[in-house]
């Protein structure tokens, strides 16, 4: 199936408007308006959820989050990572960061930097587990970039789903089970 990201991450952000008002987070996206993708729409709002939560979460008070899309058709430098038409969506925040030690297990279930901060903040350390296990049955790839003290940039390859250049934004479709 196909899913429009761009109209996901616009339920995404409203869900969290709570959280992101009381921190005064500014969402800036950077974006096309539409941005299809091959994968379940349930799943992958599941996926970018929990990486906008978690921007809002570790960014300081008064920070942009930045939602970043980048397309890579063929023969471009991106498609490598997928070996065909791919998406990237990046979450980027204002944040602590994340020690490099720690980025290789942040997908681990209950994984968490600083165990005592993260339960004052709350939850459970299951977000990157699920976002890696759903990346995964997409085909897809995750990345993490970290510089402490300025913040973290959560990065997701999606296969593109073809969209005919008739200016119509129509999306052409084939079928594609994961
Ligand atoms: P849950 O998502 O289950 O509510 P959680 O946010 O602690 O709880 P994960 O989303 O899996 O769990 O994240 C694991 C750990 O990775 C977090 O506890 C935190 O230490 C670190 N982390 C995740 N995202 C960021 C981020 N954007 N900036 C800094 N640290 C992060
Ligand atoms: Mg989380």
């Amino acid at each position: 199936s196909v899913t429009d990201l761009s109209e996901a991450m616009t339920t995404i952000i409203e869900g969290l408007h709570t959280q992101i008002e009381s921190k005064n987070i500014t969402i800036r996206r950077d974006m096309d308006d539409v941005i299809p993708v091959l994968g379940d729409t349930e799943a992958l709002t599941q996926v970018f959820q929990n990486l906008l939560e978690n921007a809002v979460k570790y960014g300081h008070q008064g920070t942009t989050v930045t939602i970043r899309c980048k397309s890579y058709g063929p023969g471009s430098q991106g498609m490598r990572r997928l070996g065909r038409p791919s998406v990237a969506i990046s979450i980027i925040d204002q944040g602590d960061g994340i020690p490099r030690e720690h980025i290789p297990r942040l997908t681990e279930r209950f994984y968490r930097v600083d165990a005592a901060r993260s339960r004052e903040l709350g939850g459970t350390g299951l977000g990157l587990a699920i976002v890696k296990h759903i990346v995964n049955r997409h085909r897809g790839v995750l990345t993490i970039d970290s510089e402490v003290g300025r913040g973290s940039t959560f990065t997701v390859y999606l296969p593109q789903a073809a969209i005919t250049d008739d200016q119509s934004k129509r999306i052409d479709v084939t079928e594609v089970n994961f």
